[in-house]
């Protein structure tokens, strides 16, 4: 269902009218292309206080894009190491870096705060470094122009971790992607020989990919080099065909709830999977007082159960490698609430508590991360059976004023699937333009 309010304000007369009624601006957001994969300008490198990361940082970033100057108009992100804030006192460093540059950013920028993990046993630190996360959440709220800020923690020495992620942040592959906060760990990256496919000689499956979110990530996934499997249930197998042809995949007609789901999974990646993604899902609404046990009991089986139950046989039958990834889908329903909702955001809450518990034992236990996806109004069939009003304040009710594409989960799994990723991991990554809801 295409966005004719996004399309309006995208015409001098329209951004005119709407302005002048005070109604939201959305800007058309860039994604990536192969003819345009990275962002149009250089990234201005700032330091808040003093820093312990930074010339690590630098040579990062220098990697990632050229660094902009005195000269240079408008960069296209900026890029601020606060990891050296230990004190409220310290904050006004970050005020003071960030405000007389705060306007130059071009259209659709990046702004990505760097700290570090709050401390458990030194409360001024904590209170400094948390400050931050308050700070980035109001800044990707006024930025506007399609810009987008994040705060991202980096644990002291492992600057080198973050490669993976700053090469997302600081992409158009993150458009939809604002206001969060992401937390690495000092796990070591695993070594990339070719960026443009990090997922080369990896295999993944994707479940739920006959359509929709999951064809995107199956479709995003291939892209970077990855040979991919296609689960949907038998009764979309046509249109799962059609998927996995067009992408070159492999399709696997299987009902997730079937009890012998992981033994199938298993048997169609023989050596073994790199990546799984969970991303089938339903719905069934109804206000609590109306839905039958049967609607319940279905969402909860579909959403969370069979997650739970094809992780675990899987990790423990050694079916999925060293270095191997898992995605699971959340929604920002779990973290809101919605109302006729009580079962899907129970699942998907439920997801949450899985990624978070499982994620530091998956990494101990069998060099495999866990993290999540927390896809807020994307623009499939599912959205656009919601009724027109409910979909206009879905799309508009974020800070870039409009709905995501599947594209946007796809680009967001891919970053945790690679193998570069080692660092991401038991984190939940809202993928919902910072919507108001849940914040
Ligand atoms: P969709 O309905 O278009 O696609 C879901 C796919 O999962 C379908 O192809 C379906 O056949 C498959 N599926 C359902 N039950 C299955 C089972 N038992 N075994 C195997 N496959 C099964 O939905 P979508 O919008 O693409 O959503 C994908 C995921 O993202 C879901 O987990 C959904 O809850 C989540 N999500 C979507 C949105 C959104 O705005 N679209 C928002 C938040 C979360």
């Amino acid at each position: 269902m295409a966005d004719h309010y996004l399309h309006l304000t995208s015409t001098a007369p329209g951004r005119f009218l709407t302005r002048r009624l005070g109604l939201p601006q959305p800007r058309p957001l860039r994604r990536w292309t192969l003819e345009n994969p990275t962002l149009d300008g250089p990234l201005l490198h700032l330091t808040a206080g003093e820093s312990a990361i930074s010339d690590k940082l630098r040579a990062t970033l220098a990697k990632i894009g050229p660094e902009a100057t005195e000269q240079t108009g408008h960069p296209a992100g900026i890029v601020l190491d606060a990891t050296g804030i230990t004190t409220a006192g310290g904050l006004g460093k970050v005020h003071a870096a960030l405000h007389p540059v705060v306007r130059s950013l071009a259209a659709g920028g990046r702004v990505v705060v760097i700290g570090t993990p709050p401390s458990p046993d030194d409360h001024h630190q904590a209170a400094a470094q948390q400050a931050l996360e308050g700070f980035v959440r109001s800044l990707g709220k006024e930025i506007g122009k399609g810009a987008t800020a994040q705060l991202l923690r980096i644990p002291p020495g492992a600057a080198a971790s973050a490669e993976s992620t700053l090469r997302f942040l600081l992409s158009p592959r993150s458009a939809y992607i604002s206001g969060q906060v992401i937390e690495l760990t000092d796990a070591a990256p695993d070594p990339v020989a070719d960026w443009a496919a990090p997922l080369s000689g990896r295999t993944a499956l994707v479940t739920g990919a006959a359509r929709g979110i999951g064809a995107s990530v199956a479709s995003v996934l291939a892209r970077d080099g990855a040979t991919v499997i296609c689960l949907d249930i038998p009764q979309a197998e046509e249109e799962l065909s059609r998927t996995a042809a067009r992408l070159g995949a492999t399709a696997l007609p299987l009902d997730i709830t079937a009890p012998d789901a992981a033994d199938l999974i298993a048997a169609a990646a023989p050596e073994g999977l790199d990546v799984l993604v969970h991303n089938a899902g339903i719905t069934r609404d109804r206000r609590l007082a109306n839905m039958p046990a049967e609607r319940w009991a279905s969402v909860i089986e579909v959403n969370l159960d069979s997650v739970l139950r094809t992780t675990d046989a899987l990790l423990e039958a050694g079916a999925v490698n060293r270095g191997g990834r898992i995605v699971a889908t959340a929604s920002i329903a779990g973290i809101a609430g919605n109302n006729g909702q009580t079962n899907y955001a129970a699942s998907k809450a439920g997801i949450i508590g899985l990624v978070r518990s499982l994620a530091p034992h998956a990494a101990a236990d069998h060099g495999v991360t866990v993290n999540a996806v927390a896809p807020g109004f994307i623009e499939t069939k599912m959205t656009a059976a919601v009724p027109l009003f409910i979909r206009e304040a879905g799309r508009r009710m974020n800070s870039l004023s409009q709905g995501g594409l599947p594209v946007d989960v796809a680009e967001t799994t891919a970053w945790f699937a690679q193998p570069a990723s080692s660092a991401v991991n038991g984190q939940i990554v809202r993928v919902c333009g910072q919507s108001l809801l849940g914040a």
